[in-house]
């Protein structure tokens, strides 16, 4: 070749132009250069034509419509070879190039530089004739006739001078030769069109181009793009329209489509129930970037557009909920495209918080790696969710309370139960719950739960919030507890507290729950109490039925010995030593009869002679005797003596059970102290006796002594229960004194701080006396030739008490039974001034047999003695002629007393 071979190099890159051009200079080649924005711009077009290169190579990349730009310099062009240069991704293109005429085609790998150079050197060492043979095989296929578009020329008026078959078949003509002569305008659909098209023409020489609706021959319509490119002719300056027409009618239809799809799409987005959002990740940074998103994901995340898409990077104000994913998981969804789906909270200006589920898809756009999510706000259905599954728990824990009070033995199992039960209930950290004597916890200790106890307030009648802003224990935020009142109609037992989640979340919620468990609770700690009651009297009840029974033996045992004992101290010739032990024996004997009757009081089976008692007197008479008789360091006062007071009932009886309190004071108080007797009228309201009605009077003996602990108050009052030392107390005391209240229709009870002493109450109902009390008169000794009928079924205890009446000067008829008196002394009976008679004996008792005596002589009066006075109605009151009614055993003194005052009624 003997000119250095000229090449034409078209490209939209000015640096990748300028490298290939230094590359084929080094070669030493002539370059001509120019980017494709002016190699096909009307004015340029001749010059290129001109150029006459040998070879010329073109860079289809960076193009928007390549295989256009590559078809236009093909038509400019018709007798230089091309090489097209292509992008990997642009193979298509490629082959279309090749097929429209392209001599070689070459991709854009990084090799390109290295083969360029021989690819080009190649190609031009080709004869000239066979490159041309090239190039026309090639573009043969595609000569102006069969060009896949029509192609067209026309005068400056619009006339078609030439135009391909393609043209003529797009516009529905059967062959060119009738198209030709046609004025394209008339091709127009619309007028206007038509008329801006032509105006165009006379206004400016240059491209036009447009997409226009024509008419095909057979009326069918059609959108088509057309241009057309005025050309002067240098030499005559005639003016000719170069122009191309394409049918875009199916292009059409689906940008269409595509733009209806679009517009549909964009109004999901808008109007969409749920948040979408569109992100770019930003690997190198691990982080995101907000691109677009729509107002109801704004509404989610409590900010406006501008200020999300001014964040960026939303992380910022999310938290993730559950598991957040790994840098590797990230990457493998990333890389693999996997759709993925989670919860999130929104960290809110507003500070609501909310819970979103989303659902993600990674995708790439133009080489960008997006994100599509969509997000559903759920905090209203995990909220209904929560609340009804709290509404259950909490319904659980009630369950779990009311099965418990059902099953629990003792108020402790029962408050173990509820407390574990209020704690999985409120999701609680910590809880207590307590009545008087028991506590129990769960999850705190008990020195806290004592602490947290401190505050509560024992007035609240239902469960209530306990604040504390100025605890430093939570994060400034104060704690907060629970608090319920362990109730049961209106009394309170105790309390529980707890704190926890549901308190601080759901406070209504919990508060109905603690106040439901108070209410249960409190039923049942009410009813073991009542048990418990209920368990003692029974206790006490048997015991006494028991110590009954013996007694009974024990006091005819008892009698024998006193009187035995009485009858030998009457002899004259016995020693000083004999008599002084005799009295011992009958001390002792005095003593157990004592325990005996104690006995017989505590179970409700002793006898009562009952007056109307004035208690300012009775204690007046009891504090006179305590003066005399207590150590001169416990100081006695009496309070409200001037109260004139009447119970109908024993003033001995009374006048024990204030004894008996008195010596436990006493006991209470080794240092001394004071003790004091106070008397007063029971007001109805706000005690218990409110329950019973009618007028009460109260006794109560206070010390202010060691005191009484709290396990040990409730057994006080059973029979031998004792703290004392053995030999100091034998545990009758408060029994007899429980015994005697009873027998009264009274009430006994007690009240004690440890360490503050204790109070004794006795409750009695008030009596009203009719006539003035006359005074007893005193037995004045024997009377004269008094005829006794004493009917004993003890034979030793019979001729005992014979032996000792008589020696006070009574003539005595013994008898053993109702049968022998009636056998033995038949009418002489009519003689006897009184009978003294035993009551339980085997056939007839003693008020039967007074009974049956009394119908013959009616004017019979008995003194009945009795060691166990079975029945409360056999009481002398009931029946005419029982003047007297005498517990065994009965001291000679007490019984002739009684013989005289007898005697002296009848007188
Ligand atoms: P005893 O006196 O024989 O022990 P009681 O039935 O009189 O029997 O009393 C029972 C128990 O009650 C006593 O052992 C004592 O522990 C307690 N107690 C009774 N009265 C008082 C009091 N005033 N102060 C302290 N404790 C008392």
């Amino acid at each position: 070749m003997s000119h250095p071979a000229k090449i034409l190099l078209i490209g939209s890159d000015k640096t990748l132009l300028a490298e290939m051009e230094n590359l084929l200079r080094s070669a030493a080649l002539t370059v001509m250069t120019m980017l494709w924005s002016d190699a096909l711009l009307p004015s340029a077009r001749n010059g290129v034509a001109r150029i006459q290169a040998n070879l010329a190579i073109v860079d289809l990349r960076a193009l928007a419509d390549p295989l256009d730009a590559f078809r236009r310099l093909q038509l400019l062009l018709p007798e230089t070879p091309c090489m097209a240069l292509a992008s990997p991704e642009q193979e298509l293109l490629v082959e279309t190039a090749l097929a429209e005429g392209a001599v070689d085609c070459m991709l854009t790998t990084p090799k390109l530089q290295a083969r360029l150079l021989k690819r080009v050197r190649l190609l031009l060492e080709l004869e000239n004739a066979s490159l041309h043979a090239l190039t026309s095989r090639r573009r043969g296929a595609v000569s102006f006739d069969n060009a896949p578009i029509g192609l067209f020329r026309c005068t400056s008026g619009g006339m078609l001078t030439v135009v391909n078959s393609t043209m003529a078949r797009i516009l529905g003509v059967s062959s060119r030769e009738l198209l030709q002569e046609t004025l394209l305008w008339d091709w127009f659909v619309d007028r206007e069109e038509a008329g801006r098209w032509r105006d165009v023409f006379t206004a400016q020489w240059s491209l036009y181009s447009g997409e226009c609706w024509m008419r095909r021959a057979d009326n069918a319509t059609l959108w088509a793009r057309v241009s057309i490119e005025w050309v002067v002719e240098p030499e005559s300056g005639f003016i000719y329209g170069e122009g191309l027409l394409e049918d875009i009618t199916e292009q059409r239809r689906v940008q269409s489509a595509l733009r209806a799809s679009e517009e549909k799409l964009r109004l999901i987005f808008e109007h969409a129930f749920d948040g979408i959002s569109i992100y770019e990740e930003l690997p190198e940074s691990g982080s995101r970037r907000l691109l677009e998103c729509n107002d109801r994901y704004c509404e989610m995340a409590g900010r406006s557009r501008e200020e999300l898409l001014t964040i960026g990077n939303t992380s910022l104000v999310h938290r993730k909920i559950g598991r957040v994913f790994t840098r590797a998981e990230n990457l493998f969804i990333r890389q693999h495209k996997i759709p993925y789906r989670g919860f999130f909270s929104w960290i809110r200006p507003d500070g609501k918080p909310n819970v979103i589920e989303y659902s993600a898809a990674p995708i790439d756009v133009e080489g960008r790696p997006l994100t599509i999510g969509i997000d559903r706000d759920i905090t209203d259905q995990i909220q209904a969710q929560e609340s009804a599954m709290r509404r259950a728990d909490h319904m659980e824990a009630i369950n779990a309370v009311i099965g418990a009070a059902a099953a629990a033995v003792d108020a402790r199992a029962l408050l173990e139960h509820a407390v574990q039960a209020l704690v999985q209930g409120l999701i609680a950290d910590g809880a207590v719950m307590w009545t008087r004597d028991e506590i129990a916890v769960a999850g705190i200790d008990e020195a806290e739960a004592r602490r947290w106890m401190a505050r509560f307030d024992r007035t609240q009648a239902s469960a209530y919030l306990i604040e504390d802003a100025s605890s430093p224990a939570s994060s400034g935020q104060g704690e907060r507890w629970l608090a319920a009142p362990i109730v049961h109609e209106g009394r309170l037992f105790g309390g529980l507290m707890a704190r926890g989640a549901d308190v601080d979340a759901w406070p209504e919620d919990a508060l109905a729950l603690a106040s439901a468990v108070g209410k249960e609770v409190g039923a049942a700690v009410e009813r073991f109490h009542l048990f418990e009651q209920t368990l003692q009297q029974g206790r006490i009840a048997a015991v006494g039925r028991l110590a009954a029974g013996v007694a009974h033996d024990f006091n005819n045992i008892l009698a024998v010995i006193l009187l035995q004992t009485q009858l030998l101290e009457l002899e004259p010739t016995l020693s000083e030593k004999s008599r002084l032990r005799l009295h011992t024996i009958a001390e002792r004997t005095q003593y157990a009869a004592n325990l005996v009757r104690q006995i017989l009081d505590f179970s409700l089976k002793s006898v009562l002679n009952k007056a109307p008692v004035n208690l300012s007197l009775l204690i007046d008479e009891v504090a006179d005797l305590l003066r005399r008789t207590f150590p001169e360091n416990i100081q006695i006062i009496v309070e409200n003596a001037s109260l004139q007071g009447f119970v109908h009932g024993d003033f001995t009886m009374l006048k024990q059970a204030l004894l008996n309190l008195a010596l436990n004071a006493q006991d209470a108080m080794p240092e001394g102290g004071t003790l004091s007797l106070r008397v007063e009228r029971l007001e109805g309201t706000g005690d218990s006796r409110a329950d019973h009605h009618g007028e009460w009077l109260r006794l109560t003996v206070r010390d202010d002594g060691v005191g009484i602990p709290a396990d040990v108050l409730p057994h006080i009052f059973e029979p031998f229960f004792t703290t004392k030392e053995v030999g100091k107390g034998v545990g009758l005391g408060l029994a007899q004194v429980y015994g005697i209240v009873k027998q009264h229709g009274g009430e006994v009870s007690a009240v004690s701080q440890p360490g503050q002493g204790a109070a004794f109450f006795i409750d009695l109902p008030a009596f009203h006396p009719e006539p003035p009390i006359a005074p007893p008169t005193l037995p004045t000794g024997p009377s004269a030739s008094v005829r006794l009928l004493y009917v004993e079924d003890e034979s030793l205890l019979r001729e005992t008490f014979c032996d000792l009446l008589e020696l006070h000067g009574y003539e005595v008829w013994p008898a053993a039974d109702g049968e022998e008196a009636l056998a033995r002394y038949g009418e002489r009976l009519a003689e006897v001034d009184l009978m003294i008679t035993d009551l339980a004996m085997p056939g007839m008792n003693g008020v039967e047999l007074h009974r049956e005596l009394r119908r013959r002589l009616p004017s019979l009066r008995t003194i009945v003695l009795s060691g166990y006075p079975a029945e409360h109605h056999l009481s002398h009151h009931a029946y005419e002629g029982i003047v007297a009614w005498l517990q065994k055993p009965v001291g000679v003194a007490t019984l002739t007393a009684q013989i005289e005052e007898a005697l002296k009624a009848k007188a």
